[in-house]
């Protein structure tokens, strides 16, 4: 079965064709750690997620890199305001954002390359693009990439070129399209770095933010790879940046497929630092919700349309999960009998269209569909005494097999999680005194559970213990 993405270059939906058959080369940029994340980064996160765990699906062998990008101009402002080493300050971040990932079951990627630990793989790929005549030094000793040398700049954000300034230069990291200029790869050290800097051919500095991702996705995946991925904010200049100095050092294409997600938004605004009105997965870990939840919340809109954030989405998605849950729990208890053929068939019928949505540019409301498919065929058929525990099995398999997408579901697990030890211990006790008769002991161990707000039911061969 094919995958179709929709290439941001040339933009247009094409078959995934991978360089080596069977295996997808995918670079990522990550985090700058010098915050903790806040959940509109975690929407291009979860994406691409969903896009490994597609790709996977589909039986590829994937490679991925994502970035940490620990030296630039907002990390070291930062750490100085904070007067703490660029390092220190920089490892709180990072650890914190691989707690972040494990909250929300992102997938860990193969490697995850600090800029700090490759800046010799930079100044390599620096002075290669000064031997080619692409870059130069200017009066401020920094390094500048020329695009006047490069005609194919603006290609993959679509630059008209024609009526740009030639000769204008920007240092800064992050800039809009209308200051499109020479950008620094290399950036001589100045008093507003502190002790932040190595040497280099060209005098003591740093390297700029877009080198990092050239070189080091140069070094585990190849000059030439699959898909590169980021927030759309991420397009210009950061990618088309690094076209640029890939390309050019290298002399042959950098990526095949560009893909890009829409952001987050609150209130119809993009989420951001800059403007404040973000909030990071702590914030809403506080307010109560379950990694489950917001995983769910940030997968559920196609990775190309805006997503708007609320908490009303937050409360529907718990609604959903419970739903699940409760389906779970259903499927353990079936005693039913009925045709164990007609439910294979019809979960064989959702797996394909599951298939089909994530192949179509990574459709997730149309696989969810699929998923919502089943639970409420499943639930009908066990209203109707239609579903025997082989059918349950067969219905759980396959939310066994949605799950490796969604990866929010407690399919074999349903109630027991949430249960404290403690509880689960009364009721265990309560169980076994009654299945010695000893009813006494069994309805005081019930008042006692029922007094720490958990109820206790019978259930063929066991117990289930719910919250009141
Ligand atoms: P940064 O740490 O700023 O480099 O951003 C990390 C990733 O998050 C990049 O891929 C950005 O494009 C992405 N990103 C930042 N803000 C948002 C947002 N509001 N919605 C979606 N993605 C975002
Ligand atoms: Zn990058």
């Amino acid at each position: 079965m094919s995958i179709y993405f929709f290439n941001t270059m040339g933009r247009v939906r094409e078959e995934f064709k991978p360089l080596n058959p069977g295996e997808a080369k995918l670079y990522t940029c990550g985090p700058t750690v010098y915050n903790f994340a806040h959940i509109g980064n975690f929407r291009a996160y979860i994406f691409e997620d969903l896009l490994r765990r597609t790709l996977k699906y589909f039986n590829y062998k994937v490679t991925q890199v994502m970035n940490l990008t620990d030296v630039d101009d907002k990390t070291i402002r930062d750490s100085r305001a904070a007067k703490i080493s660029l390092n220190d300050f920089t490892a709180k971040y990072k650890q914190s954002f691989f707690e972040d990932l494990k909250t929300l079951n992102i997938d860990p990627a193969e490697v995850y390359p600090a800029a700090t630990d490759h800046i010799q793989e930079m100044i390599a790929l620096v002075q290669a693009l000064m031997d080619k005549g692409f870059a130069y030094q200017a009066e401020d000793k920094s390094i500048y990439f020329s695009i006047a040398k490069f005609p194919q700049y603006g290609k993959l954000a679509r630059i008209d070129m024609e009526n740009q300034r030639a000769g204008a230069r920007i240092k800064t990291d992050e800039y809009a399209k209308d200051s499109v200029a020479d950008f620094a790869l290399w950036k001589a050290w100045d008093e507003n770095d502190g002790d932040v800097c190595w040497d280099s051919p060209w005098g003591k500095g740093r390297p700029g933010w877009h080198i990092e991702c050239s070189a080091m996705s140069m070094k585990y995946l190849g000059k030439t790879f699959d898909i590169h991925t980021g927030g759309i904010d991420n397009m210009f200049p950061h990618h088309e940046d690094e076209i640029a100095q890939s390309e050019s050092a290298n002399g042959c294409r950098y990526v095949n497929y560009w893909l890009h997600c829409d952001h987050l938004i609150v209130n119809g605004e993009k989420m951001s630092k800059s403007l404040g009105n973000f909030f990071t997965l702590r914030d809403l870990e506080k307010k109560g919700y379950a990694g489950a939840e917001l995983r769910w919340v940030l997968l559920g809109t196609h990775y190309r349309k805006k997503l708007n954030f609320s908490f009303d989405a937050c409360e529907q998605a718990r609604t959903v999960l419970k739903k699940f849950n409760e389906l779970f729990l259903r499927l353990k208890e079936v005693n039913g009998s009925g045709g164990d053929e007609d439910i294979k068939t019809f979960a064989a019928k959702c797996q394909s269209d599951f298939a089909a949505a994530l192949g179509d540019d990574l459709n997730i409301a149309e696989a969810a569909a699929a998923v919502f498919a089943l639970q409420h065929e499943a639930n009908r058929l066990i209203d109707l005494g239609k579903l025997s525990p082989a059918g349950a099995e067969t219905v759980r398999a396959q939310f066994r097999d949605f799950d490796k997408i969604f990866a929010v579901f407690n399919v074999d697990n349903a109630g027991e999680a949430e249960v404290p030890a403690e509880i689960m211990a009364l009721a265990e006790a309560r169980f076994q005194a009654r299945k010695s008769k000893d009813f006494a002991k069994s309805d005081a161990l019930r008042d006692q559970l029922k007094s720490l707000g958990w109820v206790v039911e019978d259930a063929s061969g066991g117990f289930r213990v719910k919250k009141i």
